[in-house]
């Protein structure tokens, strides 16, 4: 079965869609983050990116952006 990625951040219009036939978990949460860094100009580890989306019925919704943490 195909599985889709979204993203659906709150309060952010984005529209970011990603549907594939044949992809594993793993892909796709490398899509998710490379998503997250070009777009969102945030860079996710992969404990991070597996938080932020969530995934039902071969469905991966990105629902939340991270704090981004204080840098000096
Ligand atoms: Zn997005």
């Amino acid at each position: 079965m195909g599985k889709k990625l979204e993203c659906k951040i709150e309060g952010i219009p984005c529209k970011f869609k990603v549907e594939a036939e044949d992809m594993s978990d793993d892909e796709f949460f490398r899509i998710a983050q490379e998503h997250m860094k070009r777009a969102h100009n945030r860079e996710l580890s992969d404990e991070e990116i597996r938080r932020v989306c969530k995934l039902k019925e071969n469905r991966f919704t990105i629902i939340e952006l991270p704090e981004v943490p204080p840098r000096r």
